[in-house]
């Protein structure tokens, strides 16, 4: 008590109250104490308690390791992609997460709208026998470092043998979560519409095709409704999009009208201006392929197989994923492992680095498309843009083309082979189809994969679900007792004395 009088006599002068009072403040600094030094200790307690619930996915870190995040090409931006193949009907849809919520909930709205649209059609149309394809591509084409114009492509075939073409263009700033109205760069009110549609009207009847096939009526209507106007913009142009049948007939197709700024300066908004004359986002940038790339991968394949071996090729396909191809790599290096890694070109755009790296670790790289398209569905130029795109964007980051090409869905004609027969790249299918896509389950995927796999067996997984990552240590460590070695799918067909284009299948049980 004498420590506390003394204590609190430097702040409270004491010696005017009575020994009541004193007892009293005395009391009041205990109580003081307590609420200060006792109670946040036990807040302090609860605390590990209140992160773990607001993280309740985190694994735990015994099961797997960190798991490192690869960086987008494209800040902000995070691409995936989602496939479905059943049969009656598959999809590849482009799923797009931004370091913006707001944004990523419109753009996600919009896409699962598509997606279960298409899923209620394929269930009341598709049959085996004319299953219904859905394929969203999206193209993103930078502005400013966190401004983008994110053009989602979508093709669809439900019922009829036409398929629908459509776009839906969102441009968004990350850093400010903003999704932009046309009047952000426009401006457009009762007095300067007329002078915008003018301006359009001129632009259609230089060009001769346009002039044709446009409906006046149709397309004075549309630019009546700013709102609905689809449009995407850059330093230099602002383009316009509208769906087949919208102002035109149905044979033309898509229609784009590509405006260059300085005809419309006049409408351009302060902001506009602002922003346009900001410094345009740098090209994206691409690794340098180091020097001796090409001799890594040219030991590795041209090492003859011993003809008594028992080797299998595992493969993964439709990445590379942020955090799933890492952990892939990671498990392949630890059981000396060689693998086959079929990419999709848009997924290459997103993350180059993880395809340097592939490379560098001495695995193959295969062609599996740009947008994971059924390519039997599309046209001639699709088709040989499907190939082109990724090859070209594999060569300038590994400084290789890639050696093989598994179209998506397994889904070949006359036409793919004869543009894989062009460019010069095997067709490679699977004998074993581990179904993690379906079962994302890791005690499934390696029960199917031990009971199907033989000497030479092909084996089909992917790089986008999380569960076949943590299948790999099992599923490798199994095929290691059972006496398997591990090479890349080339590897495997020299072995097998597999030649030409194929298409090529790996053996089964
Ligand atoms: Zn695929």
């Amino acid at each position: 008590m004498i420590l506390w009088t003394r204590l609190l006599g430097r702040f409270i002068p004491l010696k005017k109250l009575t020994t009541r009072g004193k007892i009293f403040f005395s009391l009041l600094a205990l109580v003081l104490l307590i609420i200060g030094f006792i109670l946040p200790s036990f807040f302090k307690a609860d605390a590990p308690d209140t992160e773990k619930t607001e993280t309740p996915e985190e694994p735990d870190s015994t099961e797997i390791e960190q798991v490192e995040i690869a960086e987008s090409n494209y800040p902000g931006l995070h691409l995936e992609i989602q496939t479905a193949d059943t049969d009656n009907y598959h999809y590849a849809v482009h799923s797009l997460t931004t370091d913006s919520e707001t944004l990523t909930v419109t753009i996600q709205n919009w896409l699962t709208n598509e997606k279960d649209t298409f899923l209620k059609e394929a269930d009341e149309y598709a049959t085996a026998e004319r299953p219904a394809h859905l394929n969203i591509a999206l193209n993103t084409i930078p502005i400013t470092k966190s401004t983008y114009n994110l053009v989602f492509n979508t093709y669809e075939i439900t019922g009829g043998a036409n398929g629908i073409s459509k776009t839906k263009p969102f441009v968004v700033n990350i850093e400010e979560e903003k999704h932009y109205t046309l009047t952000d760069f426009l401006e457009l009110n009762e007095e300067t519409q007329d002078h915008f549609t003018e301006i359009i009207k001129q632009m259609i009847s230089e060009d001769e095709n346009l002039q044709q096939e446009i409906n006046e009526d149709k397309l004075i209507q549309s630019l009546s409704d700013i709102n609905q106007l689809k449009w995407t913009i850059t330093d230099e142009i602002l383009t316009l999009y509208w769906d087949k049948y919208a102002i035109a007939a149905g044979a033309s197709g898509l229609i784009i009208l590509e405006i260059p700024l300085e005809n419309i300066a006049d409408l351009l908004t302060e902001e506009a201006q602002e922003m346009l004359h900001f410094e345009v986002a740098e090209e994206p940038t691409e690794p340098e392929a180091p020097d001796e790339m090409e001799d890594i991968s040219e030991d590795t394949e041209s090492e003859v197989l011993p003809s008594d071996g028992k080797y299998v090729a595992v493969t993964f396909d439709d990445g590379p994923h942020p955090n799933v191809t890492g952990q892939i790599l990671q498990t392949l290096k630890e059981f000396n492992a060689k693998a086959t890694f079929f990419m999709l070109g848009n997924q290459v755009d997103y993350y180059p680095n993880i395809v340097q790296q592939i490379a560098t670790e001495g695995h193959e790289i295969g062609n599996h498309s740009q947008t994971h398209a059924d390519l039997t569905t599309i046209s001639p130029e699709q088709l040989q843009n499907e190939f082109s795109y990724t090859n070209e964007r594999i060569k300038e980051i590994t400084g290789r083309y890639p050696t093989l090409f598994r179209p998506p869905y397994g889904a070949y004609n006359d036409g793919v082979i004869a543009q894989a027969t062009n460019v010069g790249l095997p067709i490679i299918m699977w004998s074993v189809d581990s179904l993690d896509w379906q079962s994302r389950d890791p005690i499934a995927i390696n029960e199917v994969i031990m009971t199907e796999t033989a000497p030479g067996s092909i084996i089909l997984s992917h790089d986008i679900h999380e569960t076949t990552a943590q299948a790999l240590p099992t599923v490798l460590s199994n095929l290691q007792n059972e006496g398997y070695t591990f090479v890349t799918v080339s590897q495997l067909l020299e072995w097998r004395g597999d030649a030409g284009i194929g298409p090529h299948f790996g053996s089964y049980q």
